[in-house]
């Protein structure tokens, strides 16, 4: 099973993606995550990659493309993909990776931009694990999980936050429309707290996998 989270900067796709991915017992691959740790062991990958990542822009294609094909190849199990694809030439290269099919589902964590400009304004993450600070607000100074001091992500300055949101509006209808033409996005209202969510999102995907793909498009609430 293969399973794509689409949302906004912010929308909790990893924090939402990692619970689902475990409900599901598929691999939570987050692309953003594995560009940070790239960047932060210093590797090829991480030096081609460092400016783009920390101006706020997208990646190119083809890098992601070899990225998630090793991936790819490397899984054991099923993947819950978090960020990718994020254009629809990175749709193209994920469905013909996963062959006729494509990727079974993909979901639309849905938070307004208001919101999420909120949210990652307040967002601390541990400079050491990655882990989010409590409640995402980073009240405390160090991370619960290794003690280490909580940070701003890089990228979450509030300039490159913009130009993250940029490319995400540019690129998230055509993305989204790829998958509805085919059946197989659902849109899950992403606000509220953490665990509203994760059990909204549950209950929507488990609704999906019922109905055996029959709706065009299940929505738990309004587009925003
Ligand atoms: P967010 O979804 O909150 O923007 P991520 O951690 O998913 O954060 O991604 C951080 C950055 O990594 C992006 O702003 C972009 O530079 C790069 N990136 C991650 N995934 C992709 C992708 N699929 N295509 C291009 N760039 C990507």
């Amino acid at each position: 099973m293969h399973i794509v989270l689409l949302g906004r900067p912010g929308a909790g796709k990893g924090t939402q993606g990692e619970r689902l991915a475990k409900r599901l017992g598929v691999t939570h691959v987050s692309t953003g995550d594995v560009l940070r740790g790239a960047m932060a062991a210093d590797t090829p990958l991480g030096r081609s990659v460092r400016a783009t990542v920390e101006h706020g822009e997208l990646v190119p294609d083809t890098v992601m493309g070899g990225l998630v094909a090793e991936v790819v190849a490397g899984a054991h199990s099923g993947i819950l993909f978090d960020g990718y694809p994020r254009t629809v030439a990175q749709c193209e290269t994920l469905s013909s990776m996963l062959g006729p099919c494509g990727p079974d589902l993909a979901v639309d964590l849905d938070v307004p931009a208001a919101t999420v400009l909120d949210r990652v304004r307040r967002r601390r993450v541990c400079s050491a694990c990655g882990v989010i600070g409590p409640g995402g607000m980073g009240r405390a100074a160090a991370c619960a999980q290794c003690g280490s001091a909580l940070a701003r992500r890089i990228d979450d300055d509030p300039g490159v936050l913009l130009r993250r949101l940029g490319a995400y509006e540019r690129e998230a209808t055509p993305v989204a429309n790829w998958f509805a033409r085919t059946a197989r996005l659902i849109r899950v209202d992403g606000t509220g707290v953490v665990d509203a969510v994760t059990a909204r999102l549950n209950a929507t995907v488990a609704r999906w996998f019922e109905s055996e793909r029959q709706p065009a498009l299940a929505v738990s609430g309004p587009k925003t």
